[in-house]
């Protein structure tokens, strides 16, 4: 895949070598993301980060990601304070932000609204989530990890055993996610749902067409039993037409330490794209296990910054450029990755 000039709207169109292409660059945005190094090979380019629904680490990450690629970001983050609230379409809107940035990135809760939003942008648009549709750049970031949780313990994605817990019909992370697995070879997942929020057919379907061993369950204790990680969703309540219905779905599945400890293997990966759902009626994942060494949801999120630069980098065709402009960082920073 040719990266420069390039929207980023889903998974779907990346080959196997163009996700290791992303990792090969995110890997080398280490020592800037990290606070060892500047760049400023994005000097002067603005970044239109636009969120029409709900989001702190994506638009927040996104938005770091290119401040430390040395651009400026503008941001809209509401719908009533935009002219879409004036009756604007997406291809005005389109037209006019994409005169003043260098490249878009944009959350809205309409599936298929970011494509059509990029049919009219005279710039790079990258897919900040679409409804239940997608969410690319959490699926990437969400399989490097992982690569890097599982690698360190000498595993691969290839061969390996996920569990997928929650709300599957509507978690766009879920979807994106597997369709990223079916770059992959011979994995046994585990779809872990009630009957009325499985995985959509489709996916699943698709799934075992790539070779994989799929189960679907609704009951979690059974499914919990022999992954190498659990990946665990919150019950999409905006997705639903009332509270009321969501309520039914809250709180049915849970992870804490105790279940944890009798159902699951020693060192299971836990993964959630966040936010979790800390209320007591939900406690999805539990703070009992903040500390455990196999949780990896805030590995996760700073890991979303590099995968961000890699692809602000590649998409502005500037990845090969950043260390010409690299300086020391000047200020104090304690270690914190
Ligand atoms: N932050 C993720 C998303 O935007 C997951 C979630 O909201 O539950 O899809």
């Amino acid at each position: 895949m040719d990266f420069p000039g390039t929207h980023i709207l889903s998974v779907k169109q990346f080959e196997l070598e163009d996700v290791e292409k992303i990792f090969k660059v995110a890997d080398s945005m280490e020592p800037y993301a990290h606070r060892r190094l500047i760049t400023k090979v994005l000097e002067g380019a603005i970044l239109g980060n636009m969120f029409f629904e709900p989001s702190t680490r994506t638009r927040v990450s996104f938005g770091c990601a290119f401040n430390l690629l040395g651009g400026h970001v503008r941001e809209t983050t509401d719908v009533k304070t935009s002219a879409i609230s004036k009756g604007e379409s997406l291809y005005d809107t389109a037209r006019v932000i994409s005169g003043y940035s260098d490249v878009i990135v944009m959350r809205h809760p309409k599936p298929g609204s970011v494509e059509e939003f990029a049919r009219a942008s005279r710039v790079p648009v990258l897919n900040g989530g679409d409804g239940a549709n997608e969410h690319p750049s959490q699926a990437l970031l969400d399989l490097y990890t992982l690569k890097k949780e599982l690698g360190s313990r000498g595993q691969d994605i290839d061969g390996m055993k996920i569990a997928m817990v929650g709300d599957l019909k509507h978690g766009r992370t879920v979807h994106s996610l597997s369709q990223l697995l079916m770059l992959h070879k011979n994995i046994k997942i585990t779809l872990i749902a009630p009957t009325e929020l499985r995985m959509p057919e489709d996916i699943v379907n698709d799934l075992r067409k790539s070779g994989h061993d799929v189960t679907e369950t609704d009951d979690m204790e059974a499914g919990l039993v022999d992954n190498d990680t659990l990946y665990l969703t919150r019950i999409q309540e905006e997705r639903f037409t009332t509270k009321i219905e969501a309520d039914i779905y809250r709180g049915r599945y849970r992870l804490n330490q105790a279940i944890y400890t009798r159902y699951c293997q020693p060192n299971t990966v836990i993964m959630h794209p966040l936010p979790r759902d800390s209320r007591a009626e939900a406690n999805e994942l539990d703070n009992d296990l903040n500390l455990h060494p196999s949780l990896a949801i805030f590995r996760q999120t700073d890991n979303g910054v590099l995968i961000r630069m890699a692809l602000f980098a590649l998409t502005l065709g500037v990845y090969e450029n950043i260390e010409e402009t690299a300086t020391e960082v000047p200020w104090y920073t304690e270690r914190r990755f």
